[in-house]
């Protein structure tokens, strides 16, 4: 069978590693190298590289690699395009094109920095000095809040937030992360709602807020490409899948990692991380490969277990939650919680490695079957639903 993957982060990396070498597989990228993206703000800090050559990756295994921007999908004729005109056909594809950063925000684009524009960012942060807002209270704006105050106390760190910094996490959780900020010298605008953005200003609900240097890390958005193509997607874009990863609309298309929108029994419409998106990865592997050898595929099953936030390298919260994702007042703090996130920044790397030398390897907790839980309707808002 002639199996296309589409990006290579760590969704579309983690299957097509897994899949059974008998398929002819091919991966399209954007880059030829595979970036850590758990890391990005670490690389904008000060981290040498967070980078690795795609080739290296997929030594030994066969994989096909092909550099280019998809621009288009012809579900019908079965065929991907890719920036230039090239067509490359496949039997089954997988769609693992991630998520970004939603810049479509008034002025967000033009006047603020994400982590797309990562070596830019840095770049600008060893040139000197000055006012830094970072703009998002959820985990990546509190992670790259910290990390850049830590690396860079020449600059003046704040924290915009539209509600409160960690809503999402249990009071520990979040009276630990206060107190970062405040060791730290972050300051925090919480309940501050940003309307607009121009050079140097936020125009929030509560007034104006200057800054040298902007940092958008609000909320991330997937690709057009699903939809534009005429792939079922809900309503923020992302591709529907039924319980064995393939698309609803396209049998013969399989959506993993942020991309896709999976239902995990009780716990709602899975969340943009690394924690689920691996596992659905692995899983999508498992299920084209038994399909392929006529076996019966299986639905997918995972378990939250905790939320990592990194505080600096020297801090962090490892925040216990439910199976529905919903924090618990479990908490691990300080250094063992640096510690904790540490190895798993590593395990999420290291795991690639592992499935090229042993497919099969990689694995997670498994939760309820389905039908076990709360019934969820695509579309709709529930609580694991969000980026991180
Ligand atoms: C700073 C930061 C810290 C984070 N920390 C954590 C964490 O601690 N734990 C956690 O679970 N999650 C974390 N996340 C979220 C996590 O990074 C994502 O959920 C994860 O990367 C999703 O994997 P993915 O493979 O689906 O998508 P991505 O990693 O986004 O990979 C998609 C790939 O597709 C490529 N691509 C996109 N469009 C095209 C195109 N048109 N043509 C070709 N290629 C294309 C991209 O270049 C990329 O290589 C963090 C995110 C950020 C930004």
């Amino acid at each position: 069978m002639n199996i296309v993957v589409i990006g290579a982060g760590y969704a579309g990396m983690t299957t097509a590693l897994r899949l059974n070498r008998r398929h002819r597989i091919t991966v399209i990228s954007a880059e030829s190298h595979f970036t850590e993206r758990v890391r990005l703000h670490e690389y904008v800090a000060g981290r040498p590289s967070v980078s690795t050559p795609l080739a290296k990756l997929t030594r030994g295994t066969g994989i096909e690699l092909v550099t280019g921007r998809v621009t288009e999908l012809d579900l019908k004729a079965k065929t991907v395009r890719i920036a230039g005109g090239r067509e490359v056909p496949y039997d089954t594809l997988v769609y693992a094109l991630g998520s970004r950063t939603d810049m479509s925000l008034p002025g967000v684009a033009e006047h603020t920095y994400t982590v797309e524009r990562a070596s830019e960012l840095r770049g600008r942060l060893q040139a000197g000095g000055g006012n830094l807002v970072v703009v998002g209270g959820g985990l990546t704006g509190i992670e790259m809040a910290t990390e850049l105050a830590e690396r860079h106390p020449s600059w003046s760190v704040g924290l915009v937030a539209s509600s409160t910094v960690g809503a999402g996490l249990s009071d520990k959780g979040r009276k630990h992360i206060a107190g970062a900020m405040e060791r730290l010298g972050v300051t925090m605008h919480e309940d501050t709602r940003v309307e607009s953005v121009d050079e140097g200003v936020l125009h929030t609900n509560r007034g104006h807020i200057s800054a040298d240097v902007i940092v958008w890390a609000a909320s991330f958005t997937v690709p057009a490409v699903a939809a534009e193509a005429g792939l079922a997607v809900d309503k923020k874009g992302r591709a529907r899948v039924d319980g064995t990863l393939r698309s609803v609309s396209h049998p013969d298309v399989y959506v993993v990692g942020d991309a896709g929108a999976v239902e995990v029994p009780g716990a709602g419409i899975s969340r943009m991380s690394c924690a689920i998106g691996m596992p659905i990865a692995a899983h999508a592997a498992d299920v084209i490969n038994a399909r392929a050898a006529g076996r019966k595929a299986q639905d997918f099953r995972f378990r939250y277990i905790i939320q990592c936030i990194s505080l600096g390298r020297r801090d962090g919260v490892i925040q216990m939650v439910r199976g529905d994702d919903s924090p618990t007042e479990r908490v691990l703090t300080g250094r063992s919680a640096a510690w904790v996130k540490e190895q798993i920044c590593r395990f999420a790397f290291g795991s690639l490695g592992g499935e090229r030398r042993l497919r099969g390897s990689y694995m997670w907790l498994k939760g309820p079957r389905r039908g076990a839980g709360r019934p969820t309707t695509h579309g709709e808002t529930a609580p694991a639903s969000a980026g991180r």
